[in-house]
Formats: C-alpha cells, structure tokens, sequence
C-alpha cells in the first residue's frame, strides 16, 4: 500500500514546521474561522473561558491546528491529549485540575474516550467541578472539586461517532470541510516558502489538484515532489516536474492512490456497482471499517465518484469513468 495520501499523520510529517499561528494565517475554512472569531472576542471581552467546542471533519483537515490558534488568540494555556490516551479516570482528573484558568484542553479522537472517562467530562464541562470517589466499599464516598474555568476542545472524525451526552455538551460544533484546489494551492505556496523549496503558480496547482482536498496530504506530497526535483536536478517545481513525481508516487489525476483505486475496483468488479455493505467491503479490502468510512469514503463521495445509499455503497458514472469502465447494462444492483 503507498501510505503518501493518508490523510493521517504519518511520523515524518514536517506538521509542526508548517503548523498556521493565528486565524489569519489559516488558509481557508471561511466558515469556521468567521464563527471562532466571533466567539474568541466575546470570550476575551467577557474576560471568561471560551464554550466548549468540537471540531469535526475528516484526518489533515487543521482539527489540531485550529485549536492551538484558539488558545494563542484567547491568550491562555493550551494542553493536548486524545481519547485512547486517557486510560482512567484519574488521568483525565489528574489534566483538569492541572489546568489554569481559561486554559484550552484539546482532546483530539474524542469519540475514542473510555466511557468511564467520559462519565468524569460531564460535570467538568457542565459545572466546572470533578466528581471523584474516594476509599471503596461501605467507606466510599464522593468528593466535589471544582475546577477552574476552562475550554474544551474536542475533535473527532465524524460528529455522529459522540455519544449524545457528550456531543450535548459542546456549545460550539464546528465543521470542517475540504479544501478547494486555489486554497491547496496557497497552502502549498505557502509551505514551499517556509521549507525554502522553489516553485511556480502551475507546480503549485499539481499538486494542490492532487492533494485530496488535504493540507496535510499537500504539505507531505510537496515535500516528495521536492526530494524528487532535486534529484533531477530541476531549479524549481513546475507543472512537469511535479506530474512526473506524483505519477511515479502512484498518485493519480484525482489525486487518488493504490488504496482508493482498490476500494472503487472492488465495487465495480465483484459487486457490479453497489450497493454493497461497508462491513463486506472492509472484509474484502482487509481494511478496518473505521478507515473506510473516515478516510477512503469521504473525499470519494465529495468527488462524486461513489455514493451512501441506505443499501450500501454505490458507484457513480463519475466512478466508473475514472476506472475506464463502462457501468453495466440494465442498472446497478
Ligand atoms: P487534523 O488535526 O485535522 O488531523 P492538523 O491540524 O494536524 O490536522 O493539520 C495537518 C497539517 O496540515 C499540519 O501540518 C498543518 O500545518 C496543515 N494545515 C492544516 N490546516 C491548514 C490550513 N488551513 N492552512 C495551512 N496549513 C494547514
């Protein structure tokens, strides 16, 4: 499998050099960052901790980067954990009461919480206050401690995967969407100038056409392109230089790689176009179904090339075209 397009993090992403430091620095998401901003200036008028927020969109989309520009621009601490991390109670106890006043705890794959854990979020994101039980048996008793005031900031994949009492919680959902092709292309104009890489408007948009709608996935695959123009001994990343990179990379005029391909040949070949279950599809690619449905899906239906449907997963003419096939006579199914 060729791990390029994951939109997950991979250990040598450059994220950190390429991370945006305010709202204004952050290309795109227009969207949320007007909503953030407004919500951020009331926070700081008020002189109080900003409401709880959730960010949710697909992996790379600027989930964790826009929580670290939230606490930068509300001026306060920021700490970061996720959800499997958090194995007890008195983990997550032991981060809140460590937590100052107004701080930012970001809690990224918040829906992967153990639900013991979870129970303990409620009251401190309700009331500010820790419920804990001290001694066991007949002893046991409950202790109140409050907190101080503070934002939590979650984010997860699909906002669907919160159980109700937590989602209920978050005073502010926030989604995140796509990128559009010119605002890649900014990204990656923008990460070409901050790893000193040169490149033109047209091998900026190669890649950007190519990066499946992903920051993340455009600032990893510029830095291919530039291992491989350097190598080549090319001055800067033209149009050429970076066609001929991404192609020897696998990736293909969508942007799409081996994994995607294999997802939609899969529908097409065995299944003659849907609708096929996701369970019966993760089986047959040996993927889990989490990656399916978080990371293959998403950028597939938003190109139109497959469907949801109530039956199962369905390729569209646009999926058909892209693997050369002609979809069956007679209708899918
Ligand atoms: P997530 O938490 O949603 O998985 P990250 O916040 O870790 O994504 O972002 C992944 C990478 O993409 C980081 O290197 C980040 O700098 C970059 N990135 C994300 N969003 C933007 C953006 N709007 N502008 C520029 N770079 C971005």
């Amino acid at each position: 499998d060729n791990p390029i397009l994951t939109p997950d993090r991979q250990p040598d992403d450059a994220d950190a050099a390429l991370r945006p430091r305010t709202l204004a620095e952050f290309v795109g998401q227009a969207a949320a960052k007007d909503n953030l901003r407004v919500f951020i200036e009331s926070a700081k008028s008020r002189g109080e901790a900003m409401d709880h927020t959730l960010f949710f969109g697909p992996p790379g989309l600027g989930k964790t980067t826009l929580a670290q520009i939230v606490a930068r621009e509300l001026g306060v601490g920021f700490r970061a954990t996720s959800g499997p991390v958090i194995a007890k109670s008195g983990d997550l106890a032991a981060l809140l009461t460590n937590l100052e006043q107004g701080d930012v705890l970001f809690i990224d794959e918040i829906h992967r919480l153990n639900p013991v854990v979870e129970e303990v979020l409620y009251p401190a994101m309700e009331d500010r206050a820790l419920d804990l039980i001290i001694g066991e048996g007949p002893s046991a008793r409950s202790v109140r401690i409050d907190l101080q005031p503070f934002t939590l900031i979650g984010a997860t994949t699909r906002q669907g995967l919160l159980t109700t009492p937590l989602r209920d919680r978050f005073g502010i959902p926030v989604r995140l969407n796509f990128y559009t092709v010119p605002e890649l292309e900014r990204v990656v104009t923008r990460g070409a100038s901050l790893l000193g890489i040169g490149i033109d408007e047209d091998g900026a948009r190669e890649i950007a056409r190519r990066s499946r709608g992903t920051p993340r996935v455009a600032g990893r695959l510029l830095r291919r392109v530039r291992d491989f123009a350097h190598v080549g001994k090319a001055k800067a990343i033209t149009q050429g230089v970076a066609d001929d990179a991404l192609t020897r990379l696998e990736v293909d005029s969508l942007g799409l790689d081996a994994q995607d391909r294999r997802y939609l040949s899969m529908i097409a070949d065995i299944y003659r176009g849907g609708p096929v279950g996701v369970e019966t599809l993760a089986a047959g690619l040996s993927e889990p179904r989490d990656t399916i449905e978080d990371v293959i899906e998403p950028y597939l239906i938003q190109l139109g090339l497959v469907a949801r449907t109530a039956r199962g997963r369905c390729l569209n003419d646009g999926g058909w075209k892209h693997l050369g096939l002609a979809p069956p006579a007679g209708g899918q199914g």
